[in-house]
């Protein structure tokens, strides 16, 4: 006999606080199932879907959870004007085999006189940490709390915004956090743009310059290639080209040890290059492997 949840409609596929999700958390457990997490900010678009069917593959049931956590959003950053479209992004995550939708209210994760922060060092050091200050302090603590509350055998991120999967790794091995992390693939436009919430924010112009980001990590990886003892200079031209393309800054294009995230001045196998460069008012980031 299907459970209560599978009968539900899609609007009452959500729940909205951490009662009603262990509920239906301890119902499934009952029965024996398997429960797989996707944690999202909303704004849903088709790289989220692929976590979603990553994590079905994995698991029985699968969560999604929206909510845009203000703890990692900056000062000058974009809370306020984060979009927001939660029946939407509800029908999407259903349609892609979503079982529940947990819509958390700023209560439930931040209730009145909350006082604790997971702040992990190392892997936080370089990349977006200097120039994004306690954003993955804000990440680690929401992502902690999810997983407590939901109690997943599996979660699954996203290999888009890979120094936070480090970042989650790091934080389930040192507290001893019983969940499997699987990282997912980056998916991208056809245009070799990562797809992301906040392409949304491109003018029609914008958008046509924002794939050089990806052409330009790409190149870096196979210069780096050819010359594995001078990544610093070929990184260095590569901020010159992106500046020279369009985009307003660059944050950083770095050759990471895959794993540690440290900053490689000579390569020597199991890398990735790291970009963030901003185009108008949006910040992307992107990466890819050096092979
Ligand atoms: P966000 O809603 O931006 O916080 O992202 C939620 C999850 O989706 C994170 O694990 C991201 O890494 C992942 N994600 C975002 N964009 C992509 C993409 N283009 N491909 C794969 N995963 C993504």
């Amino acid at each position: 006999m299907p459970s209560t949840v599978e009968l539900m409609s899609v609007p009452d596929k959500i729940v909205r606080n951490v009662n009603d999700l262990r509920a239906a958390v301890t119902a499934w457990r009952r029965d024996g199932k398997t429960i797989g997490l996707v944690p999202t900010m909303g704004a849903i678009h088709v790289g989220h879907l692929s976590l979603v069917t990553e994590a079905k593959s994995h698991c029985d049931k699968v969560i999604a959870s929206i909510f845009v956590n203000p703890t990692q959003f900056g000062e000058n950053e974009d809370f306020d004007a984060y979009p927001v479209d939660e029946a939407r992004d509800v029908e999407e995550l259903s349609e892609a085999g979503t079982d529940l939708v947990f819509c958390p209210g700023r209560e439930d994760i931040y209730p009145e006189g909350f006082s604790t922060v997971i702040s992990i060092s190392g892997v936080t050091a370089g990349l977006c940490g200097p120039f994004r200050p306690g954003h993955f302090d804000g990440v680690a603590t929401v992502v902690a709390k999810l997983l407590l509350q939901c109690l997943p055998d599996v979660a699954v991120f996203g290999e888009k915004d890979y120094q936070q999967l480090l970042v989650i790794r790091k934080l389930v091995k040192d507290l001893n956090i019983s969940v499997d992390i699987v990282g997912a693939p980056i998916i991208r436009e056809d245009d070799g743009l990562a797809m992301s919430s906040r392409n949304r924010y491109l003018s029609k112009e914008e958008r046509a310059l924002a794939p050089e980001l990806n052409r330009v990590l790409r190149s870096v990886a196979n210069a780096v290639i050819e010359k594995p003892d001078d990544c610093e200079r070929i990184c260095s031209l590569a901020r010159s080209e992106l500046l020279e393309i369009g985009f307003a800054s660059v944050d950083y294009v770095a050759v990471c040890d895959m794993n540690s995230l440290e900053l490689l001045k000579i390569y020597s196998g199991s890398a990735r290059v790291f970009g963030a460069a901003r185009m108008g008012t949006a910040r992307l980031i992107d990466n890819i492997p050096v092979t």
